[in-house]
């Protein structure tokens, strides 16, 4: 029954649903934390920079003292404390040095000239405050610098070090297993028997995940029988807090994912109104959570973009934010039925706006499309377009 084709944001909401606990917390070095998320706000305990200093190698002085020659009465290097600025003299300072008590701007020392007995004129146009940086002027004391939640970055670490953090709180990565099903996979690096393919959607996954900073833990390639398939994934379910799957979520007679995974756990079967990629296969065994892919390397690098990707950030306690979409001028025609597609193009930014073109062979078993395409551009159930429409679309 065609009507029965779950639409492609229910599933993904239902799934995201079923995630609900945070994952534990673990403290790391700064040094070790990039790629991990945060998992407790950080709260500045100082000012930053923590005094008034200067922005420039140069002279400090006090506005109402600028029309005499000023004499040099001290010297203040970044890191060394001034003394408060006697009236009616100036201070040789250097690039975050202290501006000290009394001084009120500082002039560059281009700008200056000395006199015959090394006393300093500056010039007319000077101005209260210039080249001062206030302190406080990054970073306020109290300010909350990085939230909880947020994935950290070089950028973050650099900030958290300007406040003097050396050790946070974060979750700990996401731990996810690997099943592949199939009689007819074999490993690269084997050679080919008769009837025999190789196993490509182990090493899409396995980078993929990676790639988002979840961990994998295990992978196991079973045979299309109910005892493999059966065991691997009560293994997996103790190793991990996330199972994916390929292959073996149709109902076939040689798909035995579903039986498996209700002997174990529960699982709802859905037929989503998706291409590539139908049938999809959500549930868990005890605290882990699963996720059953079908074979195709198509569905299965498009159910990584489309489903694996929201439920790893939401599991590794990210804040997730629905994708951001980007519109292109598509230089092809096409059509859907009652499935939402996802067309593997090339987006190429040309005259002001990005052009779409479609890889020529959209079947779901030519990964090829992913690696000469660059993104996915989106077509909703009932829709075509041809030259010139515009469309949704998200770069890998
Ligand atoms: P299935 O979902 O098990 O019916 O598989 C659908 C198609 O994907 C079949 O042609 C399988 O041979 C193929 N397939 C399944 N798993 C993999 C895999 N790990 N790597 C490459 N192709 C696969
Ligand atoms: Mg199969």
């Amino acid at each position: 029954m065609q009507s029965s084709l779950i639409p492609v944001e229910s599933a993904l909401e239902k799934m995201l649903d079923m995630v609900t606990k945070m994952p534990l917390i673990q403290s790391v070095e700064l040094t070790q934390a990039a790629g991990y998320i945060l998992a407790e706000d950080i709260i500045s305990s100082i000012n930053v920079p923590p005094a008034d200093n200067s922005s420039m190698d140069g002279y400090a002085l006090r506005y109402q003292d600028r029309l005499a020659p000023l004499p040099v009465s001290q010297r203040i290097a970044a890191g060394h404390p001034p003394k408060p600025l006697k009236p009616g003299t100036c201070a040789r300072i250097f690039t975050g040095g202290e501006i000290p008590e009394g001084a009120d701007l500082v002039v560059m020392q281009e700008a200056v000239t000395m006199t015959a007995f090394d006393d300093v004129v500056v010039p007319d146009s000077i101005q209260q405050g210039q080249n001062i940086r206030p302190a406080g002027q990054d970073i306020r004391q109290g300010d909350v610098i990085v939230e909880a939640g947020t994935r950290l970055d070089y950028r973050h670490l650099g900030l958290i070090a300007s406040v003097g953090v050396a050790q946070v709180s974060v979750y700990r990565r996401v731990r996810v297993a690997l099943l592949s099903t199939g009689d007819e996979l074999v490993m690269p690096g084997t050679p080919l028997a008769a009837g025999q393919i190789y196993n490509s959607n182990r090493y899409l996954l396995q980078g993929f995940i990676e790639s988002l900073q979840a961990e994998v833990v295990s992978f196991v390639q079973v045979a299309d029988s109910y005892e493999e398939t059966l065991n691997a994934l009560k293994t997996a379910s103790e190793q991990a807090d996330l199972i994916i799957s390929t292959g073996g979520v149709s109902v076939g007679e040689e798909d035995h994912v579903k039986p498996a995974v209700e002997a174990l756990g529960e699982l709802d079967l859905w037929r989503l109104a998706m291409k590539p990629g139908k049938p999809l296969a959500f549930g868990r065994i005890h605290s882990c959570l699963f996720i059953g892919l079908p074979g195709n390397p198509v569905s299965t690098f498009v159910g990584g973009q489309v489903f694996v990707e929201p439920l790893l950030k939401k599991l590794a306690g990210e804040k997730v934010t629905s994708r951001p979409l980007l519109q292109g001028k598509v230089h092809f025609s096409a059509k859907t039925q009652i499935r939402q597609e996802y067309l593997r193009v090339q987006a190429i930014w040309q005259e002001g706006a990005w052009q779409l073109h479609a890889y020529a062979n959209q079947n779901s078993g030519v990964l090829s499309s992913t690696v000469y395409t660059n993104a996915l551009a989106i077509m909703p159930p009932g829709y075509a377009v041809s030259a010139g429409d515009i469309l949704d679309f998200w770069f890998y």
